[in-house]
């Protein structure tokens, strides 16, 4: 999935970066969505934190397929930040290893009025500059196979 980094073409929106979500952010540099995952249950937890909500085991992030579909999604025409081009799509998606696993992110690479629910999706990475370093945002591509 390396080959699919590539410089991002429009600014995302980015939280400030800690223990817990840093993972995430940061994994796409080796092309590995990684998810937080209890390893006592084994149950996938997003967003991060600091327990896992079912067992209170301890989490470790974990890479997951990066396979999802699309949960629900709307298409933005306002330009809250002038470096994004309008209309983009804002996606919830939900990832197959667990029913109810879901990300917020940007669907990409296709035409917004394409975009429905359950749209098969696989996740990509748009590297950015983000508080001194690169980080690697996921970003959803419809599924091709
Ligand atoms: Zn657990």
């Amino acid at each position: 999935m390396s080959d699919d980094v590539a410089p991002a073409t429009a600014a995302r929106m980015l939280p400030p970066l800690d223990e817990h979500n840093r993972p995430y952010w940061t994994g796409g540099s080796d092309g590995r969505l990684l998810i937080h995952r209890c390893e006592s249950c084994g149950r996938w937890v997003s967003p991060p934190a600091a327990d896992c909500p079912d067992c209170a085991g301890h989490l470790t992030p974990a890479p997951v397929s990066g396979r999802a579909t699309v949960f629900t999604y709307t298409v933005n025409h306002q330009p809250f930040n002038p470096a994004v081009p309008v209309p983009y799509v804002i996606a919830i998606v939900e990832l197959e290893e667990q029913p109810g696993l879901r990300l917020a992110a940007n669907i990409v690479d296709c035409e917004p009025d394409s975009v429905r629910v359950g749209l098969p999706v696989e996740v990509a990475f748009e590297r950015q500059p983000h508080e001194g370093q690169d980080v690697y945002v996921p970003v959803f591509t419809p599924r091709r196979d």
